[in-house]
Order: structure tokens, then C-alpha cells, then sequence
């Protein structure tokens, strides 16, 4: 064989090769365009039907106790989308729900700092709202504009939550992830925000904090079987 001929039939190989690539390329970029387009639409969408229930269930007995509009803990900024629920601790053992949400109530005058929370869940299980969903809190640094805050009382200083706290506080987050179309790992800490010790005790144990996770979703899945229960 002459090196010619060699030399053409390689060439053709080269050519037949750089055509796969550029196919495969063209064909790689059509599918991640597809990808983002869809991501996109899947987010917007959820986010356009904030009302949409997935699951018709019962909203948790939440008392209404709005903070006065001041530019210290609700300044009435609205809050367009919600893309997760951040979870915190109020770091102050002992504390009721009402004495922080009265706290925050209280900074209308005093000025000394930014703060807030869309909810604060008591020692007694109580559910105290501060904020409209509709508006954005003063918790979560960055993720104010996107996120629904909880402040949780805690018993003592580990800030581990006792179990009816603990109990409010799965059905009111399974309750916001049912409203606002949010998976498991939309619900965050403090701390996956800032790196801040919040909630304290969940950052010191990862595991409950998983399980916590967990079982939100257990719950909400027990309210879709009644749901199906209900509907057969
Ligand atoms: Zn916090």
C-alpha cells in the first residue's frame, strides 16, 4: 500500500471522527439548553402556583399576632418567591414564644438591630406568626428574600427542642413544603446559610437533623394516605 493511500484513508477517518464530535457536541449542548430551559420552568412554575396544594391539608392552628410595619423586624418588603424554610433557635433558654415575638415587636423602638421571623414555635407547641408570608423577615442574611423563617424556643441551653415544640415544628414546615412545592433539601439551618450555631443543637448533631428532615416527610406522607384513603 502506498503511503498515498495511507495518508487519504486515515484523512477520511479523521473526518468521519471530527464529524461524530461536532454531532455529539451539538447534540450534548441541545440537551443541557433543554435541561436549564426545563429547571427553569419547573421552578417558575411551582413558584407562580405557591397555592397550589399538593395534598389537601389542614393548615396547623397558627395564631396571627403581626408585628407592627417598622423598619427594624417587618419592613414590608414582599417576598416573591419562596425556594426553602430556614430553621433556627431563639438562644434564649426558657423563653416563650410570645416573650420573642414581643421581642421583636419591641426593636420598632429600640432600634438596637434588624431581626425577625416569619413564625416562632413555643415550648407549649404554640405557633405564633409575626410576618405575613407574603412579606420577608429579618433571619436568614441572604436568604431573606427567598425563604420562610422559624424561630424555635428551647428548655434549656444545649437548644435541643423539647418534643411538642419538636411536633409543631414538623407539621408547620411539612405544611409550608406542601404550600410551596419544597423538597427535603429546601428546608436548611441557620447555619447552612452563615456557618452560624443555629439551630445549635442540630448543627451539634447532623443526624437529628436528618432525621428531622425525614420526618417532615413522613408526616406529609401520612396525610396524602389519608387523602387517598378518603378518596377511594
Ligand atoms: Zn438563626
Amino acid at each position: 500500500m502506498s503511503n498515498q493511500k495511507k495518508n487519504k484513508e486515515s484523512g477520511g477517518i479523521d473526518a468521519f471522527f471530527c464529524k461524530v464530535i461536532v454531532t455529539v457536541s451539538i447534540a450534548a449542548a441541545a440537551l443541557f439548553l433543554v435541561c436549564v430551559v426545563l429547571s427553569y420552568a419547573t421552578k417558575h412554575l411551582n413558584n407562580q402556583d405557591t397555592m397550589a396544594v399538593r395534598v389537601a391539608m389542614e393548615q396547623p392552628d397558627i395564631e396571627e399576632m403581626y408585628l407592627t410595619p417598622n423598619k427594624y423586624s417587618r419592613p414590608g418588603k414582599s417576598l416573591d418567591k419562596v425556594n426553602g424554610v430556614v430553621v433556627h433557635y431563639t438562644a434564649n433558654p426558657g423563653s416563650s414564644a410570645k416573650e420573642n415575638r414581643n421581642y421583636f415587636e419591641g426593636l420598632r423602638k429600640k432600634g438596637t438591630r434588624y431581626a425577625s421571623s416569619h413564625f416562632v414555635v413555643g415550648l407549649e407547641g404554640e405557633i405564633i406568626q409575626c410576618v405575613p408570608l407574603n412579606e420577608i423577615a429579618y433571619a436568614s442574611n441572604k436568604r431573606n428574600d427567598d425563604t420562610i423563617s422559624i424561630e424555635v424556643c428551647h428548655p434549656d441551653s444545649s437548644g435541643k427542642f423539647n418534643e411538642t415544640s419538636y411536633e409543631s415544628l414538623v407539621e408547620l414546615v411539612a405544611w409550608l413544603c406542601n404550600e410551596y412545592g419544597l423538597e427535603k433539601d429546601d428546608i436548611i439551618r441557620h447555619y447552612d446559610v452563615t456557618g452560624k450555631m443555629c439551630p445549635k443543637y442540630y448543627v451539634k448533631h447532623p443526624k437529628l437533623w436528618k432525621q428531622f428532615k425525614n420526618d417532615v416527610f413522613k408526616y406529609l406522607d401520612e396525610q396524602k394516605n389519608k387523602v387517598e384513603a378518603i378518596e377511594e
